[in-house]
């Protein structure tokens, strides 16, 4: 999660979507999406949104207003990735699977106690199963460095055994899975020559220890936030936030615009708002 109140009032509470996606981000979803419906389809029994609407559909939905030529290549991309991982040994158990705990199951006898029932929640890609464990499986899209064929390196001492998303996805899981081993992540290079790897995330063990504790602390900014409210306001910008290491914020041009005005047509034009979110995600 971000440092800007703002953004939280405006992606978490106010659930404002961008119209128009980045199409390198788009493509990464609707490659997800294609994933998760040729593993779906190997699950009994189907899971409901897997009933309720086919690939075609979603990935109409998915696009929205944005290029057309995405879908076939996230398709082309999508069987690439099931042609270099074909005699993967494992069995799918559950896709784009929503897990819940709360914090107090995470780390009993914690600091602040009122927090103890707040919920925890994450999305799992993809769970497998093979030789009697379990393994969360993430895919991570990827443009791949410029005049290079292959993937960059994968340098786990440096920021993937720190993975936030892969951490806290460990303690949730295992509430309700304890045998899951591990988290793989899947690189998928999305450009064409493509390439693909898989990487166990290996976190230390005194780190990996403490991330509930962390997770109470994370669960209090994001209710101080919340506590704020969704109404935008100037003095909850942290303008510092608006420029990241992957380009701007996606409401830099609400919060930049010239007037009140102009920043509503900003809201009203570039984005909608989801009521209720479903998986696939
Ligand atoms: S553009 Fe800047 S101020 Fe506005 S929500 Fe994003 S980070 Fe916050």
């Amino acid at each position: 999660m971000g440092g800007c109140p703002e953004q939280h009032g405006l992606h978490y509470l106010s659930k404002y979507k961008s119209k128009i996606e980045p199409s390198y981000r788009l493509l990464g979803q609707l490659v997800h999406d294609c994933l998760a419906y040729h593993y779906a389809a190997q699950l009994d029994p189907l899971p409901d949104w897997f009933q309720a609407s086919n690939l075609d559909d979603q990935l109409q939905i998915r696009l929205g207003e944005n290029d057309a030529e995405l879908v076939p290549q996230a398709k082309e991309v999508s069987r690439a990735y099931l042609d270099r991982f074909a005699g993967d040994p494992w069995t799918p158990i559950f896709v784009e699977k929503e897990f819940k705990t709360t914090v107090g199951a995470l780390d009993p006898h914690g600091p602040m106690p009122e927090l103890d029932e707040e919920l925890v929640t994450c999305q799992v890609d993809l769970g497998v199963e093979g030789n009697g464990a379990v393994w969360l499986v993430d895919y991570k899209c990827m443009g791949g460095e410029w005049g290079k064929d292959r993937l960059p390196a994968w340098t786990a001492a440096v920021e993937r055994d720190y993975l936030w998303q892969a951490l806290v996805n460990l303690h949730v899981v295992r509430q309700s899975i304890p045998n899951v081993k591990g988290f793989i992540v899947r690189r998928v290079k999305r450009r064409i020559p493509y390439d693909f790897d898989s990487n166990q995330i290996r976190p230390k063990q005194r780190m990996y220890d403490e991330i509930p504790r962390t997770i109470r602390y994370a669960v209090k900014r994001d209710l101080e936030l919340s506590a704020l409210g969704a109404t935008p306001s100037a003095l909850r910008r942290n303008y510092s936030m608006c420029s990241g290491k992957y380009g701007p914020c996606d409401y830099v041009d609400y919060c930049h615009a010239k007037d009140e005005l102009t920043a509503q047509d900003v809201l009203d034009k570039n984005f909608t708002r989801l009521v209720s979110p479903s998986a696939p995600v």
